[in-house]
């Protein structure tokens, strides 16, 4: 099923797993999937690493699982950068073959380690291709606070309606964590006629390390109260676990209530925090979207 369709229905509440890392046994994610698969989440997407630095039959692999073993929908990650376009081809097959019809459609992360080509230089050249190749719903990133590449959020949203018209017909958005930007940003994208639904990006943060790693990644702010947060239980880690939990949990009930068209959870492949929050916003993502 192409996952855009789900959004006339309701607040769609969506998941995002990785592959285990090379050192870890494949089968961890197994267990992973089965135990997200109980808060029946709308779809799970799976990435796919960044710079070339996994083999994307794995994430095909697990992405066809998530379908056919645990019976959600799936969406399969892919960044361009590092392929041409009779590798792109090869792969559109593979994923038809594997029965997955959604597609996040990335630039991807350009790796030091791994040389770009030149045939997918933005998202918006690779969504161009997969439509013409094949029947896929398409869906691109979107970054409240702007791409960190871009001189300015506006320059940013003219590409990100280049996208869009390029026939992207979903949207999820960079965590962040102050929802004054996303509301910002959906004003913006909405002034310049972006129609597609935006996914809300959220990522519980459960230690400090994770967190610092995300900022210099993505460039996200952090509002006063999360720092302060931060600051008062970085020594006490289940402390932190359960106030990051809480943060998340108190954005989302802010954005469901703001009539958002989605949340996508980071999960981090953690299953114990996705149940934590899933409980707790169970029954807000029941309630039907107010007009
Ligand atoms: P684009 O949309 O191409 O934008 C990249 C930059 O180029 C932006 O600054 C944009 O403003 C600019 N730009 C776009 N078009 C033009 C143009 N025509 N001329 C000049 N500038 C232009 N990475 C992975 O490797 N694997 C993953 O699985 C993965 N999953 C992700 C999931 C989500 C929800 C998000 C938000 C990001 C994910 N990423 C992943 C990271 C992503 O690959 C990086 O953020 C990457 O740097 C940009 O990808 P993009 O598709 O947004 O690029």
């Amino acid at each position: 099923m192409k996952t855009n369709l789900l959004f006339n229905q309701k607040t769609v509440f969506s998941f995002e797993v990785f592959p285990p890392k090379k050192t870890s046994p494949l089968e961890t994610i197994y267990s992973t999937l089965r135990e997200l698969g109980y808060f029946k989440p709308d779809f799970i997407s799976v990435t796919y690493g960044a710079g070339g630095s996994l083999n994307g039959q794995t994430t095909i692999d697990i992405a066809h699982s998530v379908k056919h073993t645990y019976g959600i929908e799936s969406v399969a990650h892919l960044p361009g950068i590092n392929f041409d376009k009779a590798e792109m081809l090869k792969i559109l097959h593979d994923l038809k073959c594997a029965g997955i019809d959604n597609v996040l459609a990335l630039r991807g992360d350009i790796s030091p380690n791994v040389p770009p080509k030149d045939d997918f230089r933005f998202a918006s050249e690779l969504v161009t291709f997969i439509k013409e190749n094949g029947d896929f719903n398409v869906i691109g990133a979107c970054y409240p606070e702007g791409h960190l590449e871009a001189t300015t959020l506006k320059q940013d949203l003219i590409h990100l309606k280049e996208k869009v018209n390029a026939g992207t017909d979903q949207l999820i958005s960079q965590l962040f964590f102050d929802n004054d930007y996303f509301y910002a940003f959906l004003d913006k994208a909405h002034d310049m006629d972006i129609n597609v639904p935006i996914e809300a990006g959220i990522m519980p943060v459960t230690n400090k390390n994770q967190i610092e790693r995300m900022v210099s990644m993505c460039g996200v702010n952090l509002p006063k109260k999360f720092k302060q947060m931060m600051e008062k239980y970085e020594h006490h880690p289940d402390a932190f676990r359960d106030a990051g939990i809480a943060y998340a949990i108190d954005q989302i009930v802010d954005l469901v209530s703001q009539n958002v068209d989605g949340i996508h959870l980071y999960t981090m492949n953690n299953s114990y925090i996705a149940r934590r929050i899933s409980e707790a916003v169970s029954t807000l993502l029941a309630v039907p979207k107010s007009a």
